[in-house]
């Protein structure tokens, strides 16, 4: 079973968390640069894998976080399928 990955803001109704501050920020393992881009991984299934209608191709995304300074992707937060 594939680990869940939760990203806070996509959540529904979910507030911040009172003992963020006290947390180390996610820190690049290649530079050590703490700040990330948000991009998009693509895959395309077709509608049938997707569960949609079959004929039709649905675009799949995934949020992936790439560093600021040195762009290496955050390989740890993002999910095994993709
Ligand atoms: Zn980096």
């Amino acid at each position: 079973m594939a680990k869940k990955i939760i990203v806070p803001g996509q959540g529904a109704g979910q507030g911040v968390p009172p003992n963020v501050k006290e947390k180390p920020r996610v820190k690049c393992e290649n530079c050590g640069g703490e700040y990330f881009k948000h991009v998009l991984g693509l895959k395309v299934l077709s509608g049938l894998e997707a569960g949609q209608a079959a004929g039709q191709d649905v675009l799949m995304h995934m949020p992936i976080f790439r560093c600021d300074d040195c762009n290496q992707v955050l390989e740890k937060f993002v999910p095994d399928q993709f």
